[in-house]
């Protein structure tokens, strides 16, 4: 069987990511979304272990200790990380395994998992990201401040990608994000185990 991949998908907070993933699991078989282990408190209507795991800033360190993170990565003042053993089983299960994660996180992938695919979701203009980060009222000014700051430096890391997709449009974002994925598991070098497989039940036949 042929293992799955690992898509990382980065974008400033407000870039409405979280609903073009949504999307995206929605039409995608064998495709699983990685939730991440976070100290940050959770917001609206966010539930815990499908949004995030959240969890003390104690709890997180002793993860750390035990190397139980692919990566993880300080972001305005608060923790956040992949867990390890539920990436690695469902790519050794052949699964497709979404990240969402920040530019941080996704420089730490590129250095242990070559063949992942990285794409990062602009949003259409800074003062849409800055609109969306108000609308949503969840956080203090100082907060989004902050977010907005990071979020800056991080489009500046946009060109490390191997994609960018812009969201001005939730359902043309999601088809570009769906033919990506498609694209990349088509490549001849993830083809390989299928089309030796095909070789070789027609060799029997
Ligand atoms: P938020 O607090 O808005 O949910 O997320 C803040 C930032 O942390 C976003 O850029 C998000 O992609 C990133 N993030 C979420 N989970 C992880 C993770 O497991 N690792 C890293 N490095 N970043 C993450």
């Amino acid at each position: 069987m042929s293992k799955g991949t690992l898509f990382v998908i980065s974008a400033p907070s407000g870039s409405g990511k979280s609903t073009l993933i949504k999307n995206i699991l929605a039409s995608r078989r064998n495709t699983v979304f990685s939730v991440s282990m976070t100290t940050r408190k959770p917001r609206g209507e966010e539930k815990d272990k499908i949004d995030y795991h959240f969890v003390t800033k104690d709890y997180f360190k002793s993860r750390i200790e035990v190397d139980d993170f692919l990566e993880y990565a300080e972001y305005c003042d608060e923790f956040y990380g992949t867990p390890r053993t539920f990436v690695e089983m469902n790519i050794e299960q052949g699964n497709d395994v979404i990240l969402e994660i920040d530019t941080q996180g996704a420089r730490r992938i590129r250095s242990v998992c070559k063949d992942a695919v990285h794409i990062f979701v602009m949003p259409p203009s800074f003062e849409v990201l800055e609109q969306r980060l108000r609308d949503r009222a969840t956080e203090t000014e100082e907060k989004i401040q902050k977010r907005l700051y990071t979020a800056r430096s991080e489009m500046t890391r946009a060109d490390e990608y191997d994609y960018i997709v812009i969201n001005d449009d939730l359902q043309e974002a999601t088809m570009k994000m769906l033919s990506i994925m498609s694209a990349e598991k088509n490549k001849t070098e993830r083809m390989k185990d299928k089309v030796s497989h095909l070789i070789n039940k027609e060799n029997v036949n």
